[in-house]
């Protein structure tokens, strides 16, 4: 199990000014300089290193993958070949964090930024690079640029950021909301590291999966913001199922749901079907939610940062809400005395989950998914690593979401709206 904590390429990387949550939230307003792992002086205008280029076209009238191809046949796919904004430029030390919001190529530098970043977080976790699952057609990836799309998706070659008109003809880009880019390339990662079903193509619980691990692999990178995990402790001293900004991710989400990590839904409301499989997704980002919250409680425990009576409250909360402020003045009383060590405990749960779900997403077979799958395939990954010190932790938070104990029911068409079995996502050349 490898760690990262976000500064293992200091010195050597490309810095960018990223807002870890979109400036038109209320928190975290103010962007962070990260660095991702290009090597200072390798990323070109645009901008553009060895796996992706970003673009800003002028007068794209279709998004890519649906709509009228204007070449004429088959699917609309990069590279573009019309007109672009003047890119992005490095300064002379080859770093783009100089740019300022505002413009046209902080936009283009925040979307790269944000992608490449999410990346490295998950090339650290596997251990590897991760391939573009368009590889033979495509090298790079195209991150483009389309105001006029009210929706972010990630296909066949491209990343298409559009964004959402608000009421006073303002506008909010999809390209400055690092939640969207990172769970676009979080789909990325599904399509590279398990692929697309051929055989089973109704299978609900692996399109509720691909959502579940796109909004975890969102969650988990923004965890490598530091000053993303500073707010959240500082706010909650630790006591993570009080707080709300880490589950609040994805809150501008093409679909406009509000997505939560910390949830309490559970498989039996599926039972007759599903319309959307970002719902359907809820009961098993919720399971991995909690199981980073008990292995963080777990990390405190061993720390001596909470004491087992306080684990004791903190399992009775969920039925109990009158031991909430007991809890909380626990909390608060140690986390003042050791906020480092909560810091590390946090960051050890995090690096936890993100090096299981990559090591048991590689074991899945896009085919024969279920959430029961994921659940044993966390199990696997445990025994071998800990031995089974989780293995309580997995079982019962799988359990919690009645997997292996009701099996969804199928997809129910919904006017109007598709899901991603048929979208411009998951279509690929022939
Ligand atoms: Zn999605």
């Amino acid at each position: 199990m490898s760690f990262y904590d976000g500064s293992d390429t200091e010195g050597t990387g490309t810095r960018f000014k990223l807002f870890p949550q979109p400036p038109f939230l209320e928190a975290f307003q103010e962007p962070e300089i990260i660095e991702v792992s290009s090597p200072a002086g390798s990323v070109g205008p645009g901008p553009e290193d060895d796996r992706m280029y970003t673009i800003f076209p002028v007068d794209k009238a279709e998004p890519y993958g649906i709509g009228a191809n204007p070449d004429g046949d088959g699917m609309y796919l990069p590279p573009w070949k019309g007109e672009i904004l003047p890119p992005a430029l490095p300064d002379a030390e080859g770093h783009f964090d100089y740019l300022e919001p505002g413009t046209p190529q902080f936009e283009a530098a925040h979307l790269f930024g944000s992608a490449r970043f999410t990346m490295d977080v998950w090339e650290i976790y596997f251990d590897r690079p991760i391939q573009w699952h368009f590889k033979d057609q495509f090298e790079k990836l195209e991150l483009t640029m389309l105001p006029s799309l009210d929706n972010a998706l990630i296909g066949w070659g491209f990343l298409e950021a559009g964004g959402t008109h608000t009421e006073n003809n303002g506008f909010h880009p999809y390209s400055l909301n690092f939640d969207i880019v990172a769970h676009e390339i979080g789909h990325a990662v599904v399509y590279s590291e398990v692929g697309l079903p051929v055989r089973n193509l109704d299978n609900g619980e692996y399109y509720g999966f691909h959502e579940s691990a796109a909004d975890l692999v969102a969650l988990i990178t923004t965890l490598h913001f530091p000053s993303v995990v500073e707010t959240i402790l500082n706010n909650t001293s630790g006591n993570l199922y009080t707080m709300n900004k880490l589950s609040r991710f994805a809150e501008l989400s093409p679909n406009k749901q509000i997505r939560l990590a910390a949830n309490n839904r559970v498989l039996s409301e599926f039972a007759d079907g599903y319309e959307d499989e970002h719902d359907l997704a809820q009961p098993l980002t919720g399971a991995m939610f909690d199981i980073l919250v008990d292995v963080f409680h777990e990390n405190l425990l061993d720390a001596g940062l909470m004491s087992p009576e306080m684990e004791d409250l903190s399992d009775k909360l969920e039925g109990n809400p009158q031991y909430s402020s007991i809890l909380q003045a626990a909390f608060d009383n140690n986390f003042a005395r050791n906020p480092e060590g909560f810091r590390d405990a946090l960051l050890q749960a995090r690096d936890y989950l993100g090096s299981y779900l990559a090591d048991a997403w590689q074991m899945l077979d896009a085919d024969m998914l279920s959430y029961l799958g994921v659940g044993r395939a966390l199990l696997d990954v445990d025994e071998e690593i800990t031995r089974g010190r989780y293995a309580k932790i997995i079982e019962n938070n799988f359990l919690m979401r009645e997997v292996g104990l009701v099996k969804p029911g199928p997809r129910i068409p919904k006017a109007g709206k598709e899901g991603h079995s048929a979208s411009a996502r998951t279509l690929v050349p022939e």
